[in-house]
């Protein structure tokens, strides 16, 4: 049987949401399902970290912030020794990214990120799906199945596990040597969006124009209640602070629904919204790759569309 050891995420002392999708990718494979919880104060993360299809949680207790990547090495070098997996998923994250290569070349295996599937084929190999050549392709990377492979799987391809496990919990006791990591200041993304939570987007690309037209569309989104996100160029025109952006280098969403205005649909911003339940597309361009991704699709200038809801709204 297969032993899984899911790498718990720990933002700022709380259990990250990508935990229980880890642990969805987890359920997938079958077999044992071993939770790695490190953070300075585990046991009040246990009750979080409860989730459905863990069969034991072990607890590693640290004294640095969780923000400590040479840390999180050391106490995931520890859990794999102690643990034995088959292989060890985390989801694909800033944080997970910190330390993963390195855990990768201490324990001399191989180590795939931002994985969209994940299977054991018949010779019990792990077979990670990633998407490359900017999602025009689908490669399937195969690990040797003998030894303990490391994956980063991408949050929004699987659906989180419910709360509500009741896991075997275990402490660990793990010898941190003194950290080289000095946290210096912690600069949040301005902006009051929490677009991963978010039930609707709409979100607005380069075809708004201007920074003027950036504020006509806040206003709608505002209206309907949905949060605003934006392709990178707005963000990177100053146009809207980073906290809304989507796509690789900004959120990764899945909305119920993603209306989408002006956005042409690159390969890094479908990468952050191709999950969305319902996708909506408004674009003057009816060769726009984001119309491929559409369930409804309206090619139409934005401004027309924004000026009807408008007249709606009013
Ligand atoms: P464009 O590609 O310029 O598209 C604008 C669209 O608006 C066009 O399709 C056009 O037909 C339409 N349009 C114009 N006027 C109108 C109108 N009046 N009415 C209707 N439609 C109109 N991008 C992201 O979004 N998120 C990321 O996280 C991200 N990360 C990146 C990471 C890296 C390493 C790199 C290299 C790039 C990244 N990008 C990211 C940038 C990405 O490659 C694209 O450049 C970007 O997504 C394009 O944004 P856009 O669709 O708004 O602009």
């Amino acid at each position: 049987m297969t032993r899984s050891l899911v790498l718990a995420e720990v933002v700022d002392g709380v259990l990250a949401p990508v935990t229980a999708q880890a642990v969805a990718a987890a359920v997938g494979l079958g077999g044992d399902i071993v939770l790695g919880l490190v953070a300075q104060d585990p046991e009040a993360l246990v009750l979080a970290a409860s989730l459905a299809g863990v069969t034991e949680i072990v607890t590693v207790a640290v004294p640095g912030t969780d923000r400590d990547h040479e840390q999180a090495l050391q106490a995931a070098v520890a859990l794999v020794a102690d643990v034995r997996p088959d292989q060890v998923i985390a989801g694909f994250t800033i944080r997970s990214s910190s330390y993963a290569a390195a855990l990768g070349h201490v324990l001399d295996v191989g180590v795939i990120t931002d994985a969209i599937a994940l299977r054991r084929d018949d010779s019990q190999n792990l077979v990670a799906t990633r998407s490359v050549y900017d999602g025009r392709v689908q490669a399937e990377v195969v690990l040797d199945g003998s030894r303990p492979g490391v994956v980063l799987v991408r949050p929004s391809s699987w659906e989180p596990v419910e709360p509500g496990g009741a896991p075997v919990v275990r402490a660990l006791s793990v010898e941190i040597a003194p950290s080289r990591v000095r946290s210096v200041e912690l600069v949040r993304p301005s902006g009051d969006v929490d677009l991963a939570r978010a039930d609707v987007i709409l979100s607005i690309g380069r075809g708004v124009g201007s920074q003027e037209n950036v504020a006509v569309f806040a206003d709608v989104a505002a209206r309907l209640g949905v949060a605003l996100g934006a392709s990178r160029p707005i963000v990177d025109a100053g146009w809207l602070p980073a906290a809304h952006q989507v796509g690789q280098t900004g959120s990764t969403v899945k909305p119920r629904l993603y209306l989408a205005f002006g956005i042409s649909g690159a390969l890094h911003h479908l990468a952050g919204m191709q999950n969305s339940r319902t996708i909506l597309v408004v674009n003057s361009d009816r060769n726009a790759p984001l119309f491929g991704h559409a369930d409804v699709g309206a090619v139409e200038d934005i401004h027309d569309v924004v000026e009807q809801l408008n007249l709606l709204l009013a």
